[in-house]
């Protein structure tokens, strides 16, 4: 028989109320050993207090977490195995480069020899050799979070968690910090939970997204899950861009509220009649061709690789991308055939 093996990290319906606001509820979430997993949802949502809980910095009001087969739900942060990064670095400011390193080696464990050189291999791991003795104002964020990280790693921890460690960098340092990100947690094969609510980062980030909103897991699943099969509407417009819009299940497709039919491969998995919202993504809608929609266009975005168009076609606000290249003098008022293909619409029934 197949043997499935004991998730790493267990959280069991976990909730934390603060008075009588619910700031997470019902959370349940495997994480693999090795696995990097990305907590992804927007501000408010709960991240944070689900990292926090997983770190014995706040006490869940409800439910539990197992940590290599131990319940964690209520230790001490100290007795638990685990290294964090904050968003603010939080690094010693009194202490050079290595010493921030360093600081946690303490102890029979650590004889000064093997901690010299513990500390030595992190400098490499996150090319901060030669930036060794300086102090963490003397050196740039994005320097101070390599440092930060490596302090986070130095006990060997069994768990990394990051909360949001790369949102105070600019961009360019954030793209190459998060690629380093990903390169370390590889090497060292370290399970991994960060906390953004950066979709991006996320979803080039992460073997698996969970996707929280109001204190709820929406859905867990791998980055071309959540993109392409969003589990509710929620996920749908929260991941990735997408425009959206009511319509009624007819036959094999839907009914626009002009009465306009739409093929709609989904169509078949809601009852006849049932009222949906209706999900496209920008770069799947076909501009050009034979239609048979026709789509004015509302405004064009020049964002240097792509440009995003905004168009309106029988009644419905759509959104779609097109090449530079392919603008070929398009105004906004110009008429094009678009075509939206009915693989590409997602549907879920509304409520009520
Ligand atoms: P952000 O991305 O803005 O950090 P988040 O998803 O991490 O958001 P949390 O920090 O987990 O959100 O907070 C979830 C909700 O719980 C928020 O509405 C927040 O105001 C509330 N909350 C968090 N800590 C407390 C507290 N100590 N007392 C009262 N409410 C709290």
């Amino acid at each position: 028989m197949l043997q499935v093996p004991e998730p790493f990290l267990r959280v069991e319906r976990l909730g934390r109320d603060f008075g009588r606001f619910t700031a997470m509820d019902d959370v349940r979430l495997d994480v693999a050993e090795g696995e990097f997993l990305c907590l992804l949802g927007p501000s408010g949502c709960g991240k944070t207090t689900l990292l926090r809980s997983i770190a014995g910095l706040d006490t869940p009001t409800r439910g539990k977490i197992f940590q290599a087969g131990r319940e964690i739900t209520r230790l001490p942060p100290a007795q638990r195995d685990f290294g964090i990064v904050f968003q603010s670095y939080a690094l010693f400011p009194n202490m050079s480069v290595a010493a921030n390193v360093g600081y946690g080696l303490r102890g029979p464990a650590w004889p000064r020899e093997r901690a010299a050189q513990r500390v030595a291999e992190l400098l490499e791991l996150v090319g901060l050799t030669p930036q060794a003795e300086r102090y963490p104002a003397q050196i740039s964020g994005g320097q101070q979070q390599r440092d930060a990280l490596a302090r986070a790693l130095a006990n060997e921890p069994g768990l990394l968690l990051l909360d949001e460690p790369l949102s105070a960098l600019d961009a360019i340092v954030r793209l190459h910090l998060r690629q380093e990100l990903r390169a370390v947690q590889r090497r060292l094969g370290v399970t991994t939970i960060m906390v953004t609510h950066d979709q991006e980062e996320a979803l080039s980030l992460a073997d698996r997204v969970a996707v929280m909103d109001r204190g709820r897991v929406m859905q867990v699943g791998t980055p071309q899950e959540v993109y392409a099969t969003p589990a509710n509407p929620f996920v749908a417009s929260f991941v990735g861009r997408s425009a959206s819009f009511d319509a009624v299940v007819a036959g094999d497709g839907v009914r626009l509220p002009d009465g306009t039919r739409l093929p709609a491969e989904a169509a078949h998995r809601h009852p006849e009649g049932c009222q949906v919202r209706a999900f496209i993504r920008p770069e799947d809608v076909v501009l050009g061709g034979e239609g048979p929609l026709t789509g004015e266009v509302t405004s064009i975005e020049y964002l240097g690789s792509v440009c995003r168009l905004e168009l309106r076609a029988a009644g419905l606000n759509l959104q779609a991308e097109i090449a530079p290249r392919d603008l070929d003098g398009m105004a906004p008022g110009e008429r094009i055939p678009l075509a939206l293909p009915p693989g590409k619409l997602m549907l879920f029934a509304q409520d009520g």
